[in-house]
């Protein structure tokens, strides 16, 4: 039986193109990994030698144990960086017919998907649990923070997870998940890659019958969440919000209220953190709409980004209640769109800028609205351009 061989150096082998040595990083020490015939180290890399009809299964492993597969090179080929091919989870095997080295990638990250499941989620604890609207302010919105290191849970910039609220529903049935985009960069809020955060809105409304208040059943545990209280963690999801690789390219960032969290992961890992491979030197433009400037979630942190990368970072808010959009009514998003959008339909046209839309479903109208108008100038249709930039992925969309 195939048994993965990983002893820290690759091992010497003859020329075999069936045979291939993937390096991996970041596999935990942890239950599944125990059983494998190799110390895993918290940092550092292993190889681990895989026959070519093994390669799917031990990419979905090695993902599954929390590893992040670097580089693979045919076995016997020394690791030079003309054979070294970065690898994304989804890269597909080499054909057997390729004899040749693989040639350079652009390096994308493995996307994690799935490590845990509804029937069988992480329990983590909750570590922090604060208000991040100030006096005055519109709601309740939470920051909290989940303490994951005792699992495999690890996750990208723009991905969710899911949570899975206690209890019965009114059909006696355990509560269904809901999603959360995830507030913190891959490393967490603390850097040490063993938290997880959200930041989460307390679903309030009338209902439109009785005119009773409604609380959301998880947006209220989550928002009432203790410290130290377990909480089940499905996940992590999401492909559509992830942070290109390019540390030069454009990013332009639009939410409405907790749509901010991804951003705040983006911003996060662009600005506050430090990489040996992430060195952002692009621009990033935040458009956030909230209701009053005490719903400005993560003001300090996102006005202090502004100050110290100034050439980097810029950052537009739609303050509807306060302030007026040239017709006299409340100041929109979208009306922030539209006072930019011939700038913004010049940066949508180059190749390395990313636009990204998260928070409440329907601001999609405004935005494309506005830069319509803009398009329209050169005439060119917004909508057929919009669906030629989906298409290369560079407008990413997540409304809820
Ligand atoms: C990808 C994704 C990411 C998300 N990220 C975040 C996030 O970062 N932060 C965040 O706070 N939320 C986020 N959400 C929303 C989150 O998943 C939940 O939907 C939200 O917290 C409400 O769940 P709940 O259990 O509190 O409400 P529930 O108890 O499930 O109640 C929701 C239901 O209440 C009803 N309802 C809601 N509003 C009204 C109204 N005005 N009038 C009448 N009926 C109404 C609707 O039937 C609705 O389905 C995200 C959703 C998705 C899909």
């Amino acid at each position: 039986m195939y048994r993965p061989s990983g002893t820290g150096v690759a091992p010497k082998m003859g020329v075999n193109s069936r045979v291939f040595i993937f390096e991996v990083e970041g596999m935990r020490q942890g239950e599944n990994t125990d059983k494998l015939n190799f110390p895993i180290r918290r940092s550092g890399a292993v190889y681990i030698t895989v026959p070519y009809e093994r390669m799917n299964q031990e990419m979905r492993r090695i993902s599954q144990m929390g590893g992040k597969i670097v580089s693979i090179r045919p076995a016997g080929e020394p690791q030079t960086a003309s054979t070294v091919a970065p690898v994304n989870g989804q890269q597909s095997q080499p054909s057997e017919e390729k004899t040749k080295p693989m040639t350079h990638a652009k390096a994308k990250t493995d996307i994690p998907v799935n490590i845990y499941r509804p029937n069988n989620p992480y329990m983590g604890k909750c570590i922090e649990n604060y208000e991040l609207v100030g006096e005055g302010g519109l709601g309740t919105v939470r920051h909290l923070t989940f303490d994951i290191s005792g699992g495999d849970l690890r996750y990208l910039e723009g991905q969710s997870i899911g949570i899975i609220p206690p209890g019965k529903d009114n059909k006696g049935k355990p509560h269904k998940l809901r999603l959360y985009s995830i507030a913190s960069t891959r490393h967490g809020d603390k850097v040490d890659d063993k938290t997880v955060s959200l930041c989460v809105r307390q679903l309030e409304y009338k209902h439109p019958e009785t005119g009773e208040t409604v609380y959301g059943v998880c947006s209220t545990y989550l928002c009432n969440l203790e410290v130290g209280a377990d909480v089940a963690i499905t996940g992590p999801v999401g492909k559509e919000m992830l942070l290109p690789d390019d540390e030069e390219a454009t990013v332009v960032m639009m939410a409405t209220g907790t749509g901010i969290a991804p951003f705040r992961a983006f911003l996060w890992r662009m600005f506050k953190e430090q990489h040996e491979d992430y060195k952002f030197r692009g621009l990033a433009w935040l458009f956030f709409g909230i209701p009053y400037t005490a719903n400005i979630l993560y003001k300090e942190e996102l006005e202090q980004l502004q100050r110290e990368f100034p050439d980097n970072f810029r950052l537009t808010y739609a303050i509807s209640r306060e302030q007026q959009n040239p017709q006299g009514g409340r100041m929109y998003i979208q009306d922030r769109i539209k006072e930019n959008a011939d700038e913004l339909w010049q940066l949508v046209q180059k190749e390395n800028t990313h636009t990204y839309i998260c928070g409440l479903k329907g601001m999609e109208g405004g935005i494309d609205e506005g830069m319509s108008v803009a398009a329209g100038k050169f005439d060119v249709n917004w909508s057929d351009y919009q669906k030629q930039l989906k298409k290369a992925e560079r407008w990413h969309v997540e409304t809820y």
